[in-house]
C-alpha cells in the first residue's frame, strides 16, 4: 500500500511531465481530486499535502465534506438532480455537470433567488455514448446560444469523459475533439460563455487530456486508491 503522499507526488509528477512534453506552463492545468471514495480525514490530509482542489460526484458527500474542509475549492462533478440544486448553488462549486435543459432551468431559477450567478461546465457526450450524460457534440452550439436567456449562468468551460478504456490513447480523438469544439464556439462569441476550462482526463488518461489542452484533470483512484 503506497502512501497518500507518494500516490500525490507521483500523479503530480506525471502532470509536470506531461505539461513539459506539450510546452506547457505546470500551473495552467489544475489538479482536482477526486475524493468521492474517502472520507473527511484522507481529505485533510491530502489539503495539507497541498491539495487545494477536490471533487465529489454526490451532492451530499459534497456539502459535507465542504463544511468541513472551507479552505479548499469544491467541484461538482457528478449528475446533478434538480431538486438538489439548492443544495449547491451559492457554495462557490464549480459544476462540471451541466448535461440538460431544464438543470439549466433549475440553475437559473435558484441563483435568481439568492441574487448572485453560477459558474458551470456544460458536459459534452462528445462519444456519443447512449449510458454516458451530456450535451451531443452537434447540439452544444444550439445550447449554448439558448442559455443567454438564463442569464444568471456563466459556462466557463467544457468537460467530458472518454469511454472506459485501459488504453489512454483510446481517449485521444476525445479529447482532441472537445478542445476542437471549443475553438469553434470561442469564435461564435456567445454572451455569458467564456470557456476558459477544458475539464477532461481522469486516472486512466489524465498525461493525454493534458497534451490535448485540458486546464482540470480530475483524479481520484491514482491519488486514493492506488496499490
Ligand atoms: C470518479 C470520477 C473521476 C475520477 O476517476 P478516477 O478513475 O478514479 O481517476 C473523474 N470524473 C468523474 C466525473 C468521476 O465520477
Amino acid at each position: 500500500m503506497h502512501s497518500l503522499e507518494t500516490n500525490l507526488n507521483n500523479v503530480r509528477q506525471r502532470i509536470i511531465s506531461a505539461c513539459t512534453q506539450s510546452g506547457r506552463d505546470p500551473k495552467s492545468v489544475t489538479l482536482v481530486a477526486v475524493s468521492k471514495t474517502v472520507n473527511v480525514e484522507t481529505v485533510q490530509e491530502a489539503f495539507k499535502l497541498g491539495i487545494t482542489d477536490f471533487g465529489e460526484n454526490r451532492v451530499k458527500e459534497l456539502v459535507h465534506k465542504r463544511e468541513m474542509v472551507p479552505e479548499a475549492r469544491w467541484h461538482m462533478i457528478g449528475r446533478l438532480q434538480t431538486n438538489k440544486v439548492k443544495d449547491v448553488v451559492g457554495t462557490g462549486c464549480l459544476i462540471h455537470s451541466l448535461d440538460r435543459w431544464n438543470l439549466a432551468e433549475a440553475l437559473q431559477k435558484r441563483a435568481e433567488k439568492l441574487d448572485l450567478t453560477v459558474p458551470v461546465l456544460l458536459q459534452v457526450n462528445v462519444a456519443g455514448e447512449k449510458q454516458k450524460a451530456g450535451v451531443q457534440a452537434d447540439e452544444v452550439l444550439p445550447f449554448l446560444q439558448s442559455i443567454d436567456q438564463l442569464y444568471r449562468i456563466r459556462v466557463m468551460g467544457l468537460m467530458t469523459m472518454a469511454p472506459l478504456s485501459d488504453d489512454a490513447e483510446a481517449s485521444r480523438p476525445v479529447f482532441r475533439e472537445l478542445a476542437q469544439l471549443r475553438k469553434r464556439l470561442q469564435q461564435s462569441q456567445i454572451p455569458n460563455v467564456t470557456l476558459q476550462y477544458l475539464s477532461m482526463g481522469m486516472s486512466q488518461d489524465f498525461e493525454v487530456a493534458i497534451q490535448e489542452g485540458a486546464d482540470l484533470v480530475r483524479i481520484g483512484s491514482s491519488i486514493f486508491n492506488a496499490s
